[in-house]
C-alpha cells in the first residue's frame, strides 16, 4: 500500500465513485499532484452496493447535461483506461400514467434533442413491442431513452481510480481523516497515517459529509434515507427471450407508481421509492455509526410489498420469481434531492463533491464539474442546480434535512409542477406581516426559506395541493393573479417581500473597487443602479442593484436564494488590504413593492417625502413614525417604489399604507403577478434568465457595459466575443394563438426543421393579453419580426421576435411618470 505523502495540490476525502471520478477529471485537466484518502477501501460507503442504473432523464438541464456526459465518459471508460467493465447500455422506458406525465416527457424529448439524445415519446403499442412482459393497463405511453444502461458500480469505481493513478494521481486507502486545520494558506489533512499539507481540500465523502464538512465548521446541509431494492432469481421467459433477442430488456420505470425494474441477468432487480419511507441516522438515540463500510440495514419488506404487487400485475413473469436477496442501504439526501458540487460556503480553498442521490448516474458529469471549480474557477455549464450555495443556513437545520429529505425520497419521481409548492419543511422564515397577508388570502411559496405570497385567493377559489398539480396556465390561481396584474396597472399593488439579499459595501475605495468588478456604472450618490458581475469569460454570474448612499457607502440588493453566492462573489474578489468593508444586511431589513398609478397618492398620504424625485433615485423618510427608504423601481414596470424598512417595522408601515391605500384602489399582489409584469417589460430573473450559461452580449445586456471603463472583470473576453460576432442573442417572443400552457423554459425553438435556441422563462402577460417567452436565439434569427416555432411540452407553436424593448410601455413613460 501506498504510503501518505506529505503534501499534496489537491486532497480529496472519500473514495466512492464520485471521490474517484473527481480525482480522474483533475488528472486528466493536468492536476497530477492529487491525493485520495479514504476511510476504508474504495466503493466501501454507498458505492459498492448501488444498483448503477445510469439514465440521463432528468427535468433539470444542468442535471441532464450531467448525466449525459456521464453516459459518454463511461462508453469510453474501459478502453481509455484499459479496465474491462459491465456497462449495458439497454435503453429504459419511463411509463406515463396522465397527460401531465406525457408534458414532462415531451418536454425532457425536446432537451434531450438539443442535447444531442435520442430521446423518444412513445405509445402503448411501441411500449408492448419494446418490452413483451408488460401489461399495459392505465398506460398513456412512455419515454424511451436509447442511453440509459447500467454499470456496477464497483468497477466503474476502480476504473475511474485507475485512470487517476496512471496519470500520476495517488489513492490512499484505509486512511479516514481525522480533522483538518487552517496553516497559514494551507490545509493540513490530519489522518489515521499521519498529515498531509495541500492547498485544496474536497469533501466526498458520501453519506457521512456531515461529519467531514463539521471538520471545517461547515453545517452540510443533508440527511440519509435507506434505500432498498430486491433481486430475484432467474426468470426462464426472460432468459429465454435474452438469448433469442441477444440482449437485456429496456430498463422499466413506473415512475407514477414509484420504482423501477431492471433485468439482472437472467433475473429482475426492482427499486422502489417508497412513500412510507425511512429515514436513519436521525437523532441522539440513532447516532451514525463509527464505521459502517460495506454494511446494509436490515431488509424491511413490509415497505415495499405495495410495489411489488404493482410490478407483478405490471410484469406478471416477476410473480414466478423467487427473491434472492435485498440490498438497503443508505443513501443521503439534501433538501432539494440534488447533490453538493462547487465551492464549500464559507471556507477558503474547499470544495464539497457529496450527498449524491444519483452519483453512479452523475459520478461522471460531477467529476467534471467539480474539477472545473478547481482548476478554473468556474464550470463549462451553469451548475446553480448543485451548487452548495444555494442553500443558506436555515436549510442545515437537522429537521428540515429531515423532513424535506423524506418528501422528496417518497417523490423521487415526482412531476415538478410550477405553480406546486412543496409541503414539507416550510414558515422557516416568516415576514412579520405573514399573519395579515395570510388574512387577505395568500398562498404562499418558500424563496429562501422565506415565505412569499404567490397569489390571493377569495373565498370559494380551490387552494388545494392538488389544483396546482397542472402545467396549465389556467387554474384557480389565474382570475386572481389576473386581477392582481390589472390593479397594479389601473390603481395600486402591495407585495411584501421579505428576504431579499442585501450587503453594504463601506469605505473609501469602495466605488472604485466595485467598478472593476462590474460591466457598467456605478450610480452616483442619490442613485441606484443596476450592475451587471462577469466572470473571465464575460459570462453572466450575477445581477444587483446598487443603491448609492454617499461616496463611501453603497447597498447592494439582490435575490433572496443568491445570499451565499453573491455575498462569497463579492467578498473572495475583496483585496485582502481593501480599505472597505462588506458585512450581509439581510435580516435587519425587509422590502415591501407599492406600485401602481396610484402609488404617488398613496404614499403621499403616509410620508413626507419627496415624490417627485425621478425615476432611479432613492430617498430617506418617514411612515407611521418609522424609518423607511423609498428607491425609485419597480419590478412590476408601473409607477413605483421600493420600501425598504427596518424588519420590526414592517407592520407600522404596512398597516398604514395599507389604510391609506384603500380609497385608491390597493390591492394586495404576490410573486405569480410580478412574474407576469416582468415578463411584460422584459426584467430577467437570476438562474432563469441570466446565468453563466450566456454571455452579458449574449444576455442582450450591452447597455449596462460601459466599454470605454479602463477595465473590468470579463471585458477582454467580451470585447473579443462583440468582434468576432455575438452568435446567440437574447429575444422576446410572443406565442401567437397559445394552447393551455406559456412555455416553461428550456422549450426549444425551432426554423428550418432545427433547433436554433431555447427559452428561459415564459408566462402569460395579463397587461397585454398574450403569451410571453423569453429566451435565447441564434443571432441571425433575431431580428424583429421574425417568426420561428416554439415547441411547448410537445406542441409547435408560431412565435414572433419582439422589438429590443419592453411589450409594456416600451418607453418606460409610466415608470417615470
Ligand atoms: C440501494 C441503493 C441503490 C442505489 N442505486 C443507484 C443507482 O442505480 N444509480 C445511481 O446513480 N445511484 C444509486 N444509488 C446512490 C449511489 O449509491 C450514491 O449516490 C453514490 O454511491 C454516491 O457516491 P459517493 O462517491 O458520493 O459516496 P460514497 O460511495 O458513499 O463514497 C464516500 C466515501 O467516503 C469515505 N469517507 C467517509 N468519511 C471519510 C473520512 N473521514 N475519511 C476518508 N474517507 C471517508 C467513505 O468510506 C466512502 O467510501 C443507490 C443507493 C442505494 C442505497
Amino acid at each position: 500500500m501506498a504510503g501518505l505523502p506529505s503534501t499534496a495540490r489537491v486532497v480529496i476525502i472519500g473514495g466512492g465513485a464520485v471521490g474517484a471520478s473527481s480525482l480522474y477529471h483533475l488528472a486528466k485537466a493536468g492536476w497530477t499532484d492529487c491525493v485520495l484518502l479514504e476511510k476504508n477501501e474504495l466503493t466501501s460507503g454507498s458505492t459498492w452496493h448501488a444498483a448503477g442504473n445510469v439514465p440521463t432523464f432528468s427535468s433539470s438541464w444542468s442535471l441532464m447535461n450531467m448525466q449525459r456526459y456521464s453516459t459518454e465518459l463511461y462508453r469510453g471508460l474501459a478502453d481509455a483506461v484499459d479496465y474491462p467493465m459491465n456497462y449495458h447500455v439497454t435503453g429504459s422506458l419511463r411509463l406515463a400514467h396522465s397527460a401531465e406525465r406525457m408534458q414532462e416527457f415531451q418536454r425532457a424529448k425536446g432537451m434531450g434533442l438539443y442535447q444531442g439524445m435520442n430521446i423518444d415519446v412513445i405509445g402503448v403499442d411501441e411500449i408492448k413491442r419494446r418490452y413483451p412482459f408488460i401489461e399495459t393497463h392505465e398506460l398513456k405511453g412512455a419515454l424511451y431513452d436509447p442511453s440509459d444502461g447500467d454499470i456496477d458500480p464497483a468497477q466503474l469505481t476502480q476504473a475511474l481510480a485507475k485512470g487517476a493513478r496512471d496519470l500520476g494521481a495517488k489513492i490512499i486507502r484505509f486512511c479516514p481523516v481525522t480533522g483538518v486545520r487552517r496553516d497559514k494558506d494551507e490545509w493540513v489533512v490530519v489522518t489515521a497515517q499521519g498529515e498531509i499539507r495541500c492547498e485544496i481540500v474536497v469533501n466526498a465523502a458520501g453519506y457521512r459529509a456531515a461529519e467531514v464538512g463539521r471538520m471545517f465548521g461547515r453545517d452540510v446541509p443533508m440527511m440519509v434515507m435507506s434505500h432498498q431494492y430486491i433481486l430475484f432469481e432467474e426468470i426462464p421467459e426472460l432468459a429465454a427471450w435474452s438469448k433469442e433477442n441477444g440482449s437485456k430488456l429496456p430498463l422499466l420505470r413506473d415512475v407514477d407508481t414509484s420504482y423501477y425494474l431492471r433485468q439482472e441477468k437472467n433475473g429482475m432487480n426492482l427499486g422502489p421509492y417508497e412513500r412510507n419511507c425511512r429515514a436513519h441516522w436521525v437523532g441522539h438515540n440513532d447516532p451514525m455509526p463509527d464505521d459502517f463500510s460495506f454494511q446494509l440495514f436490515p431488509d424491511d419488506l413490509d415497505r415495499l410489498e405495495h410495489y411489488l404487487a404493482d410490478a407483478v400485475a405490471r410484469v406478471p413473469i416477476l410473480g414466478t420469481a423467487g427473491l434472492s436477496k435485498v440490498i438497503n442501504g443508505p443513501i443521503p439526501y439534501t433538501p432539494d434531492g440534488n447533490p453538493l458540487i462547487g465551492p464549500m460556503p464559507g471556507v477558503p480553498n474547499a470544495f464539497e463533491a457529496c450527498v449524491f442521490t444519483f452519483g453512479i448516474a452523475q459520478g461522471g458529469g460531477a467529476g467534471k464539474v467539480l474539477a472545473e471549480w478547481i482548476t478554473q474557477g468556474q464550470t463549462e455549464w451553469d451548475m446553480w442546480s448543485c451548487d452548495p450555495r444555494r442553500f443558506t443556513s436555515f436549510a442545515s437545520a437537522p429537521d428540515y434535512c429531515i423532513v424535506k429529505g423524506m418528501e422528496i425520497y417518497g417523490n423521487e419521481y415526482a412531476i415538478q409542477f410550477p405553480r406546486h409548492a412543496w409541503p414539507e419543511g416550510r414558515d422557516r422564515k416568516l415576514s412579520p406581516i405573514h399573519d395579515r397577508i395570510k388574512a387577505l388570502g395568500a398562498s404562499f411559496d418558500a424563496y429562501n426559506g422565506w415565505e412569499r405570497a404567490t397569489w390571493y385567493a377569495q373565498d370559494g377559489d380551490d387552494v388545494s395541493e392538488e389544483a396546482t398539480l397542472t402545467f396549465r396556465r389556467e387554474g384557480p390561481w389565474y382570475e386572481r393573479v389576473r386581477e392582481e396584474c390589472l390593479a397594479v396597472r389601473d390603481a395600486a399593488g402591495i407585495l411584501d417581500l421579505p428576504g431579499f439579499s442585501r450587503f453594504n459595501l463601506e469605505g473609501p475605495g469602495a466605488a472604485e473597487w466595485l467598478s472593476l468588478q462590474v460591466t457598467g456604472l456605478v450610480p452616483k450618490p442619490g442613485r441606484i443602479g443596476l450592475i451587471y458581475f462577469a466572470d473571465d469569460k464575460g459570462r453572466i454570474v450575477t445581477e444587483m442593484s446598487v443603491v448609492r448612499h454617499d461616496e463611501n457607502l453603497m447597498t447592494l440588493i439582490t435575490a433572496a436564494v443568491a445570499q451565499w453566492h453573491d455575498f462569497e462573489w463579492l467578498k473572495s474578489r475583496m483585496p485582502k488590504d481593501a480599505t472597505f468593508k462588506l458585512s450581509d444586511r439581510t435580516e435587519e431589513y425587509s422590502t415591501q413593492i407599492l406600485a401602481g398609478p396610484n402609488s404617488r397618492k398613496i404614499l403621499a398620504e403616509v410620508c413626507a417625502a419627496d415624490l417627485s424625485l425621478p425615476w432611479l433615485t432613492h430617498q430617506e423618510t418617514s411612515i407611521a413614525g418609522h424609518w423607511a427608504r423609498l428607491v425609485r423601481v419597480s419590478f412590476a414596470g408601473e409607477l413605483g417604489w421600493e420600501i425598504h424598512t427596518r424588519v420590526d417595522d414592517t407592520a407600522a408601515i404596512f398597516d398604514a399604507i395599507w389604510a391609506a391605500g384603500q380609497k385608491h384602489g390597493l390591492k394586495p399582489f404576490g410573486m405569480y403577478a410580478l412574474d407576469s409584469l416582468r415578463l411584460e417589460k422584459g426584467y430577467r430573473t437570476w438562474k432563469g434568465d441570466l446565468s453563466t450559461d450566456y454571455s452579458v452580449l449574449q444576455g442582450g445586456l450591452e447597455r449596462f457595459i460601459k466599454w470605454d471603463k479602463p477595465d473590468f472583470r470579463g471585458k477582454a473576453a467580451l470585447l473579443s466575443e462583440k468582434q468576432q460576432g455575438v452568435k446567440k442573442r437574447f429575444v422576446t417572443l410572443v406565442v401567437e394563438n397559445p394552447g393551455d400552457c406559456d412555455a416553461p423554459s428550456v422549450s426549444t425553438l425551432w426554423h428550418d426543421g432545427k433547433i436554433v435556441g431555447e427559452t428561459t422563462s415564459g408566462g402569460y402577460g395579463h397587461r397585454i393579453d398574450k403569451s410571453i417567452a423569453l429566451g435565447m436565439l441564434r443571432a441571425d434569427l433575431a431580428e424583429p419580426g421574425t417568426a420561428i416555432e416554439i415547441e411547448i411540452f410537445g406542441d409547435r407553436f408560431k412565435a414572433v421576435v419582439q422589438k429590443d424593448e419592453p411589450l409594456w410601455d416600451p418607453r418606460n413613460e409610466r415608470l417615470r411618470a
